[in-house]
């Protein structure tokens, strides 16, 4: 069963992203254009607490998501949480939020919250920069609306050097949350360093965290669904080009990196290192997915695969359990 084909077209994009509508640096326009020159397919722009309307007249050639970051201000927390939700059209955003009025939601527990998002259908809906906000693990198996959540954050890594939250994914899937890996950049392209100003602000120090995604073809609604549906890989940089699950075997093909690292229950199956690695495999046979084990965990409830180059930038699969277990 092939999940990534590298015979067929993969489709970048970056799903947090913000404009002069919220906090950010540069107009929608400015920051498509930003995006289109880099090589970019499709983008979510997600300004905080507003929706841009008329999504499709921003479209030049690149595709974009309606999305929009929501913060959360709950009683039992000092700090609001993050949430992403890119809806698959307008048209389903306006029967949850009508216009472009600001939304602050406080709630008194994750139970309201839940309340509130639950009944959102057809969206992504994605717990932000888990590090930045301090969530707690146990945190994120209240949150029962998530879809996914972001296993690296850009904007996170050039603030304070916390963007890869990979141990609050890790956590919440072998808790048995199937939760997908999202890759962004928080897209803000302001210095938030509050000392000492790099000398040259450069907009590309702002970009590099996206999701690479496999779709029929290039329109807004196959690239939402393929996204929902998991099928394509997160990265800082690396790239995942091959995904097959063949003869028993996971079997996977990238660009060049240093580390190949397959990931199970808190342990690491198998690690790779050369200088030039572009393919590896995993024999399936030894990995008992349906028993029950001891423990904190028990049964194998994820499996995945971390590359990493020879800059340190990693990538990952989303869990392959489910496929598996199909
Ligand atoms: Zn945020
Ligand atoms: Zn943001």
């Amino acid at each position: 069963m092939v999940i990534l084909d590298k015979n067929q077209p993969f489709f970048k994009g970056s799903t947090h992203t913000h404009t002069t509508f919220s906090d950010g640096r540069y107009t929608p326009k400015e920051v498509l254009k930003i995006y289109k020159d880099r090589g970019y397919d499709f983008l979510a722009i997600s300004d905080h607490n507003r929706f841009i309307s008329n999504f499709d007249a921003l479209i030049m050639e690149l595709i974009v998501l309606c999305g929009c970051e929501l913060t959360f201000y709950l009683s039992e927390r000092k700090l609001p949480i993050h949430i992403n939700v890119i809806f698959k059209d307008e048209k389903t955003r306006y029967r949850y939020f009508m216009g472009e009025a600001g939304f602050k939601y406080h709630v008194h527990s994750y139970e309201e919250l839940n309340e509130f998002l639950e009944p959102i259908e057809e969206a992504i809906i994605t717990l932000n920069h888990p590090r930045t906000s301090y969530i707690n693990y146990d945190d994120i198996l209240k949150l029962t609306a998530l879809t996914s959540i972001e296993v690296y954050n850009h904007g996170s890594c050039i603030r304070a050097n916390n963007g890869v939250a990979l141990s609050h994914y890790t956590y919440a899937l072998a808790k048995g949350c199937n939760l997908l890996a999202i890759s962004a950049d928080d897209f803000h392209a302001k210095e938030k360093v509050k000392y000492i100003k790099p000398s040259i602000e450069l907009v590309d120090r702002h970009i590099g965290g996206f999701i690479s995604v496999q779709a029929d073809d290039s329109t807004k609604n196959k690239i939402f669904s393929s996204i929902q549906n998991g099928r394509y890989y997160a990265s800082m940089g690396p790239e995942i080009r091959h995904l097959e699950i063949i003869n028993g075997e996971i079997y996977m093909e990238c660009s060049s990196v240093s580390y190949i690292r397959f990931y199970a229950n808190k342990d690491l199956l198998k690690i790779e290192r050369g200088d030039n690695l572009t393919s590896s495999s995993i024999d399936l046979a030894p990995i008992d997915f349906l028993v029950e084990g001891k423990g904190f965990i028990g049964k194998t409830q994820y499996l995945f695969i971390e590359i990493e180059d020879a800059e340190g930038k990693l990538a990952w699969t989303n869990n392959l359990v489910p496929i598996l277990q199909k």
